[in-house]
């Protein structure tokens, strides 16, 4: 059957077993939107097994001893933390809220990171007292750290964030270099505070190359910590393990290609023309490329046999030869298959020049990354009938609830091939992975979307929606 909605350039979204059932269940999907609201977001974490298991293999292949940690911030449910910790992986946490909530969950404290970019002074006392990991940033942090261990007399463990001197990485706010973190460990009076037991990076993008790359470097950082008397015992990749949402990559080329030869302003693609920033699929830092080659898996596999510089060990050998641990943070890659949002088309109506639009009631900071856009294309729940006119094939785009022109929930034009009408509902599939929840907000004092999970057999309120920050 051809699909009830597709772009004018179809980019088909790869759909897990769960969501076909659930979208080809109009009645259910009009339930849920009727008991929770919408937008609603719902969770299957089933998929996250067949991801950790894809790493796990690639890692186990080269016997890499090798742990993984959920970036929490990707999606905020405690559905996704339960799911990661049941499958024998960690939490990688950001603040003291993301840190508290696993703790209280459960989780224990050797399976949680703090890598919070800044980190409060709440958050480091429960970090020390509770005996969790730090990755650590820049020397102000140290010294509030330093004094709260020494104040307690409570060591603190931690990994060292380094930044990359390496010509072929971009500039980073995040970590020091590796001179820097030598020189300053070298000056602290009370040694015994600090336990040095790891060396964390994160990198932009998601090249495999420049993580061999940084792998290496850190290495090189272990060997001189351990010169000065650290046991250190790790090293975290990070996140930026890719994740594919197409499966067809002529439909991600073509997308890109037909882009590119667009008239100016012509609308028959996207809003206002607009060329989403990109003249190619891998011109453009501000979108996700939500078609790539090698992902999960095979992506870690090229990783642990990139040699190195002299050609003789691969970056496997180089780790099991220091008998150090591979740790890695995926978020979205971890996610995928995990997540879907249902929307209720509120109206239909036409723009005062004519072109077709189709209001939903959500926001566009409900299925969205930082990316300038998702380019996946969600799918029609038809739900009452209706009349003939609504049968007619109609073409336009999604508008939402902000009162600001410029608020398309997507920015391709989409076309609907048997009409669209109010009632219907339009579900964004595989959005588990920071397109719910990494910008969502509640302005115009509009609800945030509550959080669905699958929990044998029924759909059950996340508990996340229970909680309110204090
Ligand atoms: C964001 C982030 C991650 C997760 O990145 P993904 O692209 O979702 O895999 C992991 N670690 C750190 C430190 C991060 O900031």
């Amino acid at each position: 059957m051809p699909p009830l909605m597709h772009g004018t350039l179809p980019l088909t979204a790869r759909l897990e077993p769960w969501m076909t059932e659930l979208v080809e269940n109009p009645k259910l999907c009009q339930e849920l939107l009727t008991k929770y609201g919408s937008p609603l977001n719902v969770h299957n974490f089933s998929s996250m097994a067949r991801n950790i298991t894809e790493l796990r293999e690639a890692a186990a292949e080269y016997e890499v001893d090798f742990q993984i940690y959920l970036a929490r911030k990707a999606n905020k449910t405690l559905g996704a933390i339960d799911k990661a910790f049941a499958e024998g992986c960690g939490v990688d946490v950001a603040s003291f809220h993301e840190l508290d909530q696993c703790l209280k969950r459960g989780i224990s404290s050797d399976s949680l990171i703090v890598t919070a970019a800044v980190k409060s002074q709440a958050l480091l006392e429960l970090a020390v007292q509770n005996n969790v990991v730090l990755s650590l940033d820049n020397e102000d942090e140290v010294d509030d750290l330093l004094q709260i261990a020494n104040a307690t007399n409570t060591p603190a463990r931690v990994a060292l964030r380094l930044a990359s001197a390496d010509p072929q990485i971009s500039p980073t706010r995040f970590g020091l270099s590796a001179e820097r973190w030598l020189e300053f460990l070298g000056g602290v009076t009370n040694q015994e505070a600090l336990e040095v037991i790891g060396v964390h990076f994160h990198l932009n993008g998601y090249d495999g190359g420049q993580r061999a790359a940084v792998l290496q470097e850190s290495l090189d950082l272990v060997d001189a910590l351990r010169q000065q008397g650290h046991s250190v015992k790790f090293v975290d990749m990070g996140g930026g393990i890719p994740m594919s949402y197409l499966d067809d990559s002529i439909q991600w080329r073509g997308f890109w290609e037909a882009l590119a030869e667009l008239p100016e302003g012509d609308e028959s693609l996207t809003w206002k023309a607009d060329r989403l920033g990109a003249t190619g699929p891998q011109a453009s830092k501000a979108l996700y490329p939500y078609h790539q080659q090698l992902i999960r898996g095979p992506w870690l596999e090229q990783i642990l046999t990139t040699k190195g510089a002299d050609g003789s060990q691969s970056v496997a050998e180089m780790l099991n030869e220091r008998g150090i641990q591979l740790r890695c943070e995926p978020g979205r890659s971890l996610l995928d298959g995990c997540g879907l949002t249902l929307s209720q088309v509120a109206f239909t109506k036409e723009r005062s020049d004519g072109v077709s639009l189709v209001g939903l009631h959500m926001n566009r900071t409900q299925c969205r990354s930082t990316a300038a856009d998702f380019l996946v294309d969600p799918l029609l729940v038809k739900t009452a009938g209706r009349h003939s006119r609504q049968l007619a094939p109609y073409s336009g785009f999604l508008v939402g609830a902000y009162c600001i022109e410029e608020e398309l929930i997507l920015r391709r034009r989409f076309e609907f091939p048997q009409g669209v009408a109010k009632g219907d509902i339009v579900a964004f599939p595989n959005t588990g992975g920071y397109l719910m929840h990494i910008i969502e907000s509640a302005s115009h004092q509009l609800p945030l979307a509550k959080n669905l999970k699958w929990d044998d057999g029924q759909w059950d309120l996340d508990g996340i929606d229970e909680i309110r920050l204090g």
